[in-house]
């Protein structure tokens, strides 16, 4: 194609920038038709202890086309983080996250809610979420704030406002991809969280390897001694799972036990549940 053009290079480049622009702002369109429409849903990782019971859930966007196809996050949320959206659609989430909870609330103890860093920049941040939850009356300790450490490098006013806000109504902190980011251990000496989820790369690698095995050991340590909750993310096998359950892990969010689902698949599981440990 660039041969055609071999006369006149800046034209074609621009014409190339110009096709880039129009298919991103078809891509923004056509993510706010969504939005209106209601096709941006959360699906619900059940999240479980060494028992297989579920005890509580992370909400996970998804794009649900009218087609009945699914979008995952990684296809959209950047999108929406760098045009703004991902204001109104993480309050969105939240919304159904709430929803949720006030109709599921004795058999679910938890849902963990992912921000963007995004998010926890908006000076209105904390406030829209306060007031999300108090509408629909729950227990704000049952919505965790997830969020990844790069977001702690440049912990600024804003971000810092917004976390104690939220921890002053009650809502728990969890970190996400504990160990990925680029940020210091200090952080765990200046929030109070409650629980951290270990990055999947971590669980992947075991048990064939041994410095994985070690690592994972003294990371759960780490949050034994501060109190922490440890949830590995994406145990695949029962190999991985009796090491990570002999180093002392109890908490486990991974297909094997659930992969995200539509939130009544999520709500049958629930009544399933209850009614089997009646009976
Ligand atoms: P995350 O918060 O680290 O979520 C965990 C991801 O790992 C999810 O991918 C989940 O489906 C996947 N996962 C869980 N267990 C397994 C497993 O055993 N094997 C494999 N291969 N994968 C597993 P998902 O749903 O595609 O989400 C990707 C990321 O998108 C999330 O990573 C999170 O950073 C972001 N995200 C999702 N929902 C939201 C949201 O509502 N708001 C924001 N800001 N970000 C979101
Ligand atoms: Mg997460
Ligand atoms: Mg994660
Ligand atoms: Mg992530």
């Amino acid at each position: 194609a660039r041969a055609k053009t071999s006369t006149d290079g800046v034209v074609y480049y621009s014409a190339l920038i110009d096709n880039e622009l129009q298919e991103l702002a078809a891509r923004e369109r056509e993510l706010k038709e969504a939005v209106y429409n209601g096709e941006l849903k959360i699906f619900l990782q059940p999240i479980c202890n060494s028992y297989s019971e579920v005890v509580g859930a992370e909400a996970l966007l998804r794009w649900v086309k009218k087609d009945g196809s699914v979008v995952p996050p990684m296809d959209f949320i950047r999108v929406i983080e760098e045009n703004g959206m991902i204001i109104t659609v993480g309050e969105e989430v939240l919304r159904q996250v709430c929803e949720f909870i006030l109709d599921n609330d004795t058999s679910i103890g938890f849902i963990d809610v992912n921000v963007s860093p995004v998010q926890l920049r908006y000076p209105n941040m904390a406030d829209r979420f306060i007031d999300i939850i108090s509408a629909h009356k729950i227990d704000p300790r049952k919505i965790v704030i997830e969020f990844t450490e790069n977001i702690l490098i440049e912990m600024n006013q804003i971000v810092k406002d917004n976390i104690e806000k939220l921890l002053n109504f009650g809502c728990q902190l969890c970190i996400d991809d504990f160990g990925t980011g680029y940020s210091s251990l200090s952080y765990l000496t200046l929030l109070p969280l409650n629980k951290i989820k270990i990055d999947r790369s971590f669980v992947s690698r075991i048990p064939e390897d041994s410095r994985s095995v070690k690592l994972l050991e003294a990371i759960f340590n780490i949050a034994r001694s501060f109190n922490l909750d440890a949830i590995p993310e994406g145990v695949e096998n029962e190999k991985q799972l009796e090491v990570l359950s002999m180093i002392g892990y109890r908490l486990f969010q991974d297909y094997y036990f659930g992969k995200p689902m539509p939130v009544e698949d999520f709500a049958k599981i629930l009544r399933e549940r209850s009614k089997f440990t009646k009976s």
